[in-house]
């Protein structure tokens, strides 16, 4: 048997790093994760379905090469997705030590490490969809602490909230302003690190005396109760001081589960600014300031394809311009045809690309209750069902994970999604009036596309 794969894995990863060029590492390698291991299998945990058919096809046998040559004993490697696995038991392989996400369990984070320097100001397009936000976290910048406090953004996965969030504290940075983005995942980790050393004073140093401290994904916070206790003092210590904090989520504080009302109402007191999927010309526009930054230049039809054909997931769209960039890493303009040529299979079918906002509307138009009430904590039988609808017509017609769609339907967890997604089957094929709504609202959706 090979030695543990988290021991391995920062070894593996340097010999790839000799073994590719920087830009195959940053878009293949960098986000891959060991899961777990059972003899001479391993497996790695990638960030979509797209990332796994291209290393699947392209760079499996270069990582069990790595893998190998660095455990001195042969491996073989699988790769499982977000969306294809069901949560941790759901993988064949064991998991390994140490590869619990368990926040509660992690190492402290570095802090100062997480900023992207490409998700600055410049980089972020607006249009319709981002004014307020983007309008806000412009004044946040011009005088922080005085105009919205808290500034709290929101909106579905991929839709940019990081990058907004990230060109904040960039932005402050270069003014000298004491400011730190950290993801929720992070604080958690520094905080329960702190706890365990006997260093909470040094924890609420940093934190406390930050002139802007930058939350992103606080949704997350739902799985550390702890971490909310000592998040709520350090909201009352910043904003007492009159020092700004901007938060980020994937719902609305009201829509927040697993997060006391003395914090979420205090999530309220600033600014509200949603992020709306963008229209066609942000996208288009998107496609471009992406494709420039990864190097590429793409020519307008090539701009208009993918900005028409992608999926609306903004990452997926990183993701997928980070593969062209791969392939060609030195292509001066590419066409149509070699762009449409190379993306073929890495495309969702036209059929299949819903939305899971239209989802949202599509679901709560028909049940007539309003969408809020479907994103939000309320487990009556009259919600609670269209939930679990609009939770399975997601899962079905989006490339979206359990997380991201237990997320945007209330900040529930993978397992309401598959219990969702396991009850509205069955329901489907014992009940034949529900079996007809579910084929209208699938075939309207479609429709819509
Ligand atoms: P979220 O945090 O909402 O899940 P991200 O901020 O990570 O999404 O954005 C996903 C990708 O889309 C990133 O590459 C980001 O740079 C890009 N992106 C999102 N919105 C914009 C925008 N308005 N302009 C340019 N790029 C954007
Ligand atoms: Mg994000």
């Amino acid at each position: 048997m090979i030695q543990d794969v988290n021991m391995l894995w920062p070894k593996v990863l340097d010999e790839l790093r000799k073994k590719v060029t920087e830009e195959q590492f940053n878009t293949w390698f960098k986000h891959l994760e060991p899961e777990g291991q059972f003899g001479s299998k391993v497996g790695l945990r990638v960030p979509s379905p797209i990332y796994k058919e291209w290393l699947a096809r392209r760079y499996k046998p270069l990582l069990e090469e790595v893998f190998s040559s660095v455990s001195k004993e042969p491996v073989n490697v699988t790769f499982t997705s977000p969306s294809a696995s069901s949560g941790p038991c759901n993988s064949s392989l064991g998991r390994a030590p140490g590869a619990d996400h368990d926040p509660e369990k992690a190492v402290p984070p570095p802090l100062h490490t997480y900023l992207n320097k490409r998700y600055s100001f410049e980089n972020f397009v607006v249009g319709h969809c981002n004014r307020l936000a983007h309008a806000a976290a412009l004044s946040v910048v011009s005088s922080p602490g005085y105009t919205y406090n808290p500034l709290f953004i929101y909106g579905g996965p991929g839709s940019g909230k990081s990058h907004l969030l990230q060109a904040i504290c960039l932005s402050l940075l270069s003014k000298g302003i004491k400011a730190l983005y950290i993801p929720c995942e992070g604080f958690i980790s520094h905080f329960i690190f702190a706890l365990r050393t006997q260093q909470m004073e040094g924890f609420r140093k940093v934190y406390r005396e930050l002139t802007v401290f930058l939350l992103d994904n606080v949704e997350l916070l739902s799985k550390s109760p702890s971490s909310r206790e000592e998040l709520f003092h350090t909201f009352n210590a910043l904003f007492n001081k009159q020092h700004q904090m901007v938060f980020v989520s994937t719902n609305p504080p009201d829509a927040l589960r697993g997060i006391e009302e003395r914090l979420v109402s205090r999530f309220k007191w600033g600014l509200l600014a949603a992020l709306e999927p963008p229209d066609f010309e942000t996208r288009a526009a998107i496609v471009e300031r992406m494709g420039l930054v990864s190097g590429l230049s793409l020519s307008k039809e090539a701009t208009t394809f993918i900005a028409e054909n992608a999926p609306s997931n903004l990452k997926e769209l990183e993701r997928l311009l980070g593969f062209l960039s791969a392939t060609f890493p030195d292509a001066s303009s590419l066409s149509l045809q070699e762009v449409s040529t190379a993306l073929q299979g890495f495309l969702p079918s036209k059929d299949r690309t819903v939305r899971i906002e239209e989802i949202l509307q599509t679901v709560a138009s028909f049940f007539r209750i309003p969408q809020a009430k479907i994103q939000s904590k309320n487990r009556t039988r009259s919600i609670s069902f269209p939930r679990q609808i609009a939770m399975y017509l997601a899962r079905r017609l989006t490339p979206l994970s359990l997380e991201e769609v237990g997320g945007y339907f209330g900040g529930r967890d993978h397992s309401t999604v598959v219990h969702a997604e396991k009850r509205i089957r069955l329901l489907k094929t014992k009940d034949q009036d529900i079996g007809d709504i579910l084929n209208q609202l699938e075939a309207f959706l479609q429709k819509r596309c």
